[in-house]
């Protein structure tokens, strides 16, 4: 990985900035209404920093992930010298379909930057040691942008809490 930690921050707006581009208005009509759906942006990059491809919660189907759709449009890259930069730990669990780690530790993909983990309770941390398990070095990047991807995500992580102090009770 030949890239500044001032590109590593670029990498990581330009993330965020495809996490913006998620449609939850729209999304939200197209699943039950308890489901909880976060903004999620990523993009891959090269040994030099350079965007290969990008992509973000939804983008071509309601019920895929950004990962999904990331690796799915980087199919042809040979994925040993890349780095994926996502907002949102990658998920561990999914009921029908493998999980985003998977397919990430599948993908070849060795270098991953995370924005910040994920609140839910069934992925907190686990993505991260999923991936930290199986070769893929995962750099948080907690202090500059968990407030500001918090803040995006605040319905997300309100509902998360609310359905959390449900199942509790
Ligand atoms: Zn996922």
């Amino acid at each position: 990985m030949n890239f500044s930690e001032e590109r590593k921050f670029e990498l990581m707006r330009l993330s965020i900035e495809q996490a913006k581009r998620t449609k939850l208005a729209e999304l939200a009509t197209q699943f039950d209404s308890s489901k909880i759906i976060p903004l999620v942006g990523g993009v891959l990059v090269s040994a030099n920093g350079e965007v290969l491809t990008s992509a973000y919660r939804g983008e071509t189907s309601h019920d895929r992930h950004c990962e999904q759709d990331l690796l799915e449009k980087a199919k042809g890259v040979q994925k040993a010298d890349t780095s994926l930069f996502v907002t949102l730990e990658p998920c561990i669990y999914r009921r029908e379909v493998v999980p985003c780690s998977k397919l990430i530790v599948e993908s070849g993909i060795k270098k991953v930057f995370i924005g910040m983990l994920d609140p839910n309770v069934l992925i907190n941390g686990m993505g991260k040691a999923y991936m930290e398990e199986n070769g893929v070095v995962v750099h948080n990047y907690f202090e500059q942008f968990e407030k500001e991807i918090m803040a995006m995500n605040a319905g997300f992580i309100k509902k998360l809490q609310a359905r959390d102090a449900e199942d509790t009770k």
